[in-house]
């Protein structure tokens, strides 16, 4: 059985607040979960996505304050992709520039254009044309006009020192396809027209190992078709000599881990039940939500998070 590409990925920000107004007001995707990091309840989980962070479009950052810088390294995902449409270049290059952000020059990559740039707090993302536009829900909320919408995912870029034993993980366990080569950068993809079906590995052989902190991607997970295709995903894994957790009650859905001989830390998690399984989708991420496990923690968990504001604290005009 084959995923249908990327679930979530998980990166850290050591300022909620700023994360917040970048992802919200500069990208336009809606905060759509506010809770706090299941294995360690004092720090922030924040999530967003498109109306209702469907998987492939949701973007989660644990808010570790104490963090120290991050620098990218082998064993490490180097950029994320979002995706936007062809027409959509110039518009979201302008948009950059005049909210002070500094895109790189457009590349040229599998014929496609890709707008490089910074995030406020050092994470490589990259928005990336694609005539295969995938299906989200708009938010309607968004500071974007619906035509320059991101859409999702488009992937990510791994930077590893070999990139065999992964490579067999993405074709032989989760059923990704080789879309070919182009310098030192493999491409693997799935079909359809789902948000974030592209994984590119980097071969970056001498490469310093990355330095893990703000900016740095802590893991990017993978979807389950179901279940059982989670359990076989887990049984191939550890045929293959590597360790992968036990299925893990993530309130959103259920996940396994498994660090890939590569470095790189992924997750396979289940589609079901989603982000509207303890909010309704019009109030999405507006409180502190806690699993219920949790709940009778919850004044002292409240206590402990820094005060965050989830309105638009400017308004952006472009
Ligand atoms: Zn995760």
């Amino acid at each position: 059985m084959k995923t249908a590409g990327l679930h979530h990925i998980t990166a850290v920000t050591r300022d909620p607040q700023t994360n917040i107004d970048f992802y919200q007001q500069v990208l336009g995707q809606r905060l759509v979960k506010t809770t706090i990091n299941f294995d360690d309840p004092g720090t922030y989980h924040l999530y967003y996505g498109d109306y209702t962070g469907i998987p492939g479009t949701a973007m989660t950052f644990f808010g570790w304050l104490r963090s120290v810088q991050g620098k990218v390294g082998i064993g490490e995902t180097q950029a994320v992709a979002y995706t936007i449409p062809q027409n959509s270049l110039s518009f979201w290059n302008a948009r950059l520039k005049q909210l002070g952000f500094s895109p790189m020059h457009v590349e040229s990559r599998f014929g496609q254009e890709v707008i490089p740039f910074i995030d406020p707090e050092g994470m490589r993302l990259e928005l990336i044309t694609d005539e295969n536009l995938p299906h989200i829900e708009p938010w309607q909320g968004s500071p974007i006009p619906q035509e320059h919408e991101l859409r999702g995912f488009y992937g990510v870029s791994l930077w590893l020192d070999e990139v065999e034993t992964t490579t067999r993980i993405l074709t032989d366990v989760l059923g990704y396809e080789s879309g070919g080569q182009e310098g030192d950068r493999y491409r693997f993809s799935v079909p359809g027209n789902a948000p974030g079906r592209v994984v590119d590995l980097v071969h970056k052989p001498n490469t310093a190992a990355g330095i893990f902190g703000a900016s740095s991607v802590h893991h990017i997970a993978f979807r389950a078709s179901s279940d059982e295709h989670q359990l076989e995903i887990q049984q191939q894994v550890r045929k293959m000599g590597i360790q992968a957790t036990q299925v893990i009650e993530r309130h959103y859905f259920r996940s396994v881990y498994f660090r890939t001989p590569g470095g790189v830390l992924f997750e396979i998690a289940t589609d079901q039940p989603g982000f509207t399984v303890d909010e309704s989708a019009e109030n999405l991420g507006q409180t502190l939500v806690l699993p219920p496990w949790l709940e009778p923690r919850r004044e002292a968990i409240e206590a402990n998070l820094p005060a965050i504001r989830r309105s638009f604290p400017i308004e952006v005009t472009s």
